[in-house]
Formats: structure tokens, C-alpha cells, sequence
């Protein structure tokens, strides 16, 4: 068996599930979690920051650094491409930081295969209802594409056993907790995925 720490840490969840809030908790709480960067060829939105949000590339860019293997980890989500850089990554572990990957589960294949003494931990929304409506509320998504998100967000789900541990995100604190808890003790006896997380699963899919 592989031994796990919890020095790389990814993060994965359907568009809606609120991950990014998450991750920006874990730092506020944890000075010595950083989140990495990623790299992508969609639009900044308005109230991104490039650099800070992502970095925002042209395609060409983005396919010569894929060339130049430059990503730990790489993969096109909703028509866009969106990757970890290496240099970066690493240079953040070995300064000591316990770095968050908030990537897709086609990433979190990647880094799998790539570091498997890594920790992969899946969000669930609360339910199908919740994530509906948390996607609706997004005013800068027209009805197909909250149509879209909520397909994907199935496909999505349909990856989760192949995570160390599926959380479901119910209130934001509750959630920062149990992510660290796994994170401090990720040898635990206690099963992947709990009741409450199998039967949010199971409305879904
Ligand atoms: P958004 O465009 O809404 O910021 O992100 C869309 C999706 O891309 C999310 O599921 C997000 O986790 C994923 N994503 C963001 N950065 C990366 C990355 O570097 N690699 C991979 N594989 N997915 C990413």
C-alpha cells in the first residue's frame, strides 16, 4: 500500500459544489496551505484576476508548454484547457507547503498515476436540489450552459470511488474540518465514502 501524507492535496467536485470557497477557507486557516495556480485557455471572467485566479494563456501557448511538458497534470474541461504547472508545484513542496490541486477528476487521474502518495478527496453538494439551485444562481450562465454544468456534474459524480475520501459539503466550516481531519489522519479504518455521502451519489446517479 502506498503511503499517503497529506503534502499534495487535491481537491475535485462538480461545477457548483463550491470548492473554491472551500479551498480559500483552508488557507485562511492553515497559513502553511498554498492552492496552486493553474494555467488555462478560458476567458477571464470579471471578477477574476490573472495570475491570481488562473493564468490566463491563448490555446498556442497552452499546447507548447504541453509540449514542453510543463504540466504535472493537464486536461480539457468544458472546451477549455486547464493545467497544473510542475515547476511551480514543486518548488512549493519542497519549500514545505502543503500545496491544494483544485482540478478535475481527468487531473486527479493524473496526479493519481503521477504522486500516488498524494491525497485525493471528492465534494458532494447536499443534494441534487441544492446544486440545481446553486447553479441557477450563477447569473452569468444562460440556461444551457446550467443545463451543461448539471450533465457534467453526473459524469462527475460517477468518478467518486476513485477518491480517498467523498465529503459532502453541507455548511463551509463543517466541511474545512473534515477535509483536514482526513487530511491529519488519512490511515483511518473509517470506509471512503460514508452513508450520507452514498445516498446524495445515488440521487445522482
Ligand atoms: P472554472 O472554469 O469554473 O474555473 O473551472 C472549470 C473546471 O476546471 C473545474 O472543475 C475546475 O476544478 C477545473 N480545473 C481548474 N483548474 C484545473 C487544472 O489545472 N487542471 C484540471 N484538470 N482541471 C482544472
Amino acid at each position: 500500500m502506498v503511503d499517503k501524507n497529506g503534502n499534495l492535496i487535491v481537491i475535485s467536485a462538480p461545477s457548483g459544489t463550491g470548492k473554491t470557497t472551500i479551498v480559500k477557507q483552508l488557507m485562511l486557516k492553515n497559513k502553511n496551505i498554498r492552492a496552486s495556480v493553474s494555467y488555462t485557455t478560458r476567458n477571464m471572467r470579471p471578477n477574476e484576476t490573472n495570475g491570481l485566479d488562473y493564468v490566463f494563456v491563448t490555446l498556442q501557448i497552452f499546447e507548447s508548454m504541453i509540449i514542453q511538458n510543463m504540466f504535472l497534470e493537464f486536461a480539457n474541461v468544458f472546451g477549455h484547457y486547464y493545467g497544473t504547472p510542475t515547476k511551480e508545484t514543486l518548488e512549493a513542496l519542497n519549500q514545505g507547503h502543503t500545496i491544494i490541486l483544485e482540478i478535475d477528476w481527468q487531473g486527479a487521474e493524473q496526479i493519481r498515476m503521477r504522486r500516488p502518495e498524494s491525497i485525493s478527496i471528492f465534494l458532494l453538494p447536499p443534494s441534487k436540489e441544492e446544486l440545481k439551485k446553486r447553479l441557477t444562481n450563477r447569473a452569468t450562465d444562460s440556461s444551457e450552459q446550467i443545463e451543461l454544468r448539471f450533465q457534467e456534474a453526473i459524469k462527475d459524480i460517477e468518478q467518486y470511488n476513485n477518491f480517498d475520501r467523498v465529503i459532502v459539503n453541507h455548511d463551509i466550516d463543517t466541511t474545512c474540518e473534515e477535509i483536514m481531519s482526513f487530511v491529519n489522519n488519512s490511515h483511518t479504518s473509517e470506509p471512503a465514502v460514508n452513508k450520507k455521502a452514498l445516498a446524495v451519489i445515488k440521487s445522482f446517479i
